[in-house]
């Protein structure tokens, strides 16, 4: 008989599913030019093709052990409610973060106002789907956008997701704009609660950190894509000094792998504390599932299991699997 391990599924807490598609395509020189390469792939989305492949990638996570998804959706309510009848295809449970838009990037990212949006939010809302509010990035939501949309995510009791601090040059454009740091401005314009959850935060400061920390606001880190588009490294350990949650997502899913990205949250904090088992595993094992879907607002999302017969836990303990997961094993070992 083969033996299973039964623990709550993996819960990837920030995808833009579209983004499998330039896996193995190298995409330029940094950042900005691979965004360039996405923005192409973006405008090539249909709700046609978004039902398709996304059926396609869904079932990917699903292998790899993620059961739920959140998934951070820019490219219109039309693929929106294409991606819900992708996830319902592929046994994911979805929650769609819909992107405010309001400036920069294609014109089909866009809305008119931020009423605008909240209007698609209603209508995706009164469509059946698990919907939390993203207003993109202080780079493409004026101030007054993300206050109204903060608003909103208080009133209807909505998760709140915004990539924050990725890349340097965001930050100096903020500054030079409002006068302070993206997640000050976010503090600043109602954005920033316990609901609240903050892409990335590569490059916060410790400013930024404490603020999060105040609110009881969560990060998701993303460390496999932050790696491919060369972010930096995440605050792993200044997040834990505060007591910050930490989720984890596949983000541009380069790789689809919820145990790699443990991996690499406690490998960072490895090399950079010099120290071992930095993070408990039983801590990074919430981080990859209990977490995550706090961060999406879900009360309850399917289990996995664990093939303990997976070569890869060949030699291994029963007592010492849930660290061999995480050390040394990839997300084939697991299964719905
Ligand atoms: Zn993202």
């Amino acid at each position: 008989m083969t033996e299973r391990l039964t623990l709550p599924g993996f819960v990837n807490a920030h995808s833009h599913t579209f983004q499998r598609a330039l896996r193995g395509r190298a995409g330029g020189g940094d950042f900005w030019a691979w965004r360039d390469e996405m923005l192409l792939e973006a405008d090539r989305q249909s709700p046609d093709s978004v039902r398709s492949d996304y059926a396609v990638w869904y079932r990917e996570m699903r292998s790899a052990g993620y059961t739920a998804v959140g998934e951070f959706h820019y490219l219109g309510l039309a693929e929106a409610l294409a991606a819900v009848e992708a996830a319902a295809e592929a046994g994911i449970d979805l929650v769609v973060l819909l992107a405010a838009y309001g400036r920069g990037g294609l014109p089909r990212f866009r809305q008119d106002s931020a009423d605008a949006f909240l209007g698609q939010v209603d209508t995706l809302r009164a469509s059946g789907a698990r919907v939390g509010l993203a207003p993109h990035s202080v780079r493409a939501c004026p101030a007054d956008w993300l206050e109204a949309i903060g608003t909103y995510a208080v009133a209807e009791g909505l998760p709140l997701h915004v990539h924050a601090d990725e890349q340097p040059r965001e930050i100096e454009e903020c500054v030079a704009e409002h006068g302070v740091r993206p997640i000050e401005l976010l503090a600043r314009t109602g954005c920033l609660g316990p609901a609240t959850t903050v892409v990335h935060a590569t490059h916060a400061d410790g400013h930024e950190l404490d603020l999060l920390a105040d609110v009881g606001a969560r990060v998701c880190l993303c460390p496999t894509t932050e790696a491919d588009l060369g972010d930096g490294y995440a605050p792993v350990e200044a997040l834990l000094a505060r007591g910050i949650p930490i989720c984890i997502g596949s983000d541009s899913n380069v790789r689809i792998d919820p145990l790699e990205e443990l991996r690499e949250l406690e490998g960072i904090a490895r090399r950079a504390s010099g120290r071992r088992n930095v993070i408990p595993v039983e801590t990074l094992l919430s981080f990859g599932a209990a977490e995550g879907a706090a961060a999406l607002g879900l009360d309850r999302w399917p289990d996995v299991s664990v093939a303990l017969e997976h070569p890869s836990l060949a030699g291994v303990a029963r007592s010492d699997v849930p660290s061999a997961l995480v050390s040394g094993c990839s997300g084939d070992v697991l299964t719905g």
